[in-house]
């Protein structure tokens, strides 16, 4: 008897879509490593772009931006390079869910939460 799970994994459930693209990288022992484009659950896209969610194995994080990610193999940097490999990774992207993703009011949203997280707030303050 093979038992087959009824439940799906986390993954299946938030990773929607898995395309290719025409997009790669040429690695050095010269092999073309193509990418992919993902296409994830707006609550996870949310978790990427709130930095609790690492963009290069797409693992869990235990706080948000960490220096670099928990994720034992990977250690992509998330708090130097995160929002960089979004904007690279999901910028025109339009996966349906989150069509015209407002990019630079989440990133405004981002930075005002994190501003406000620091206790020194100056309402209207311009840089
Ligand atoms: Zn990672």
């Amino acid at each position: 008897m093979i038992w087959t799970p009824q439940e799906k994994s986390e993954w299946e459930r938030n990773v929607l879509a898995i395309e290719p693209t025409d997009r790669g990288r040429q690695l050095p022992d010269g092999r073309f490593m193509q990418e992919s484009r993902l296409t994830l659950s707006p609550e996870w896209m949310d978790q990427l772009f709130k930095g609790y969610r690492c963009a290069a194995c797409l693992e869990r994080q235990e706080e948000a931006f960490p220096e670099v990610c928990c994720s034992a193999w990977c250690n992509f940097p998330i708090r130097a390079e995160q929002r960089d490999r979004l904007a690279i990774d999901f910028m025109g992207q339009q996966p349906g869910i989150v069509a015209g993703f407002p990019m630079d009011r989440e990133l405004d949203y981002l930075e005002r939460e994190h501003y406000e997280k620091k206790g020194s707030v100056t309402p209207g303050k311009e840089l």
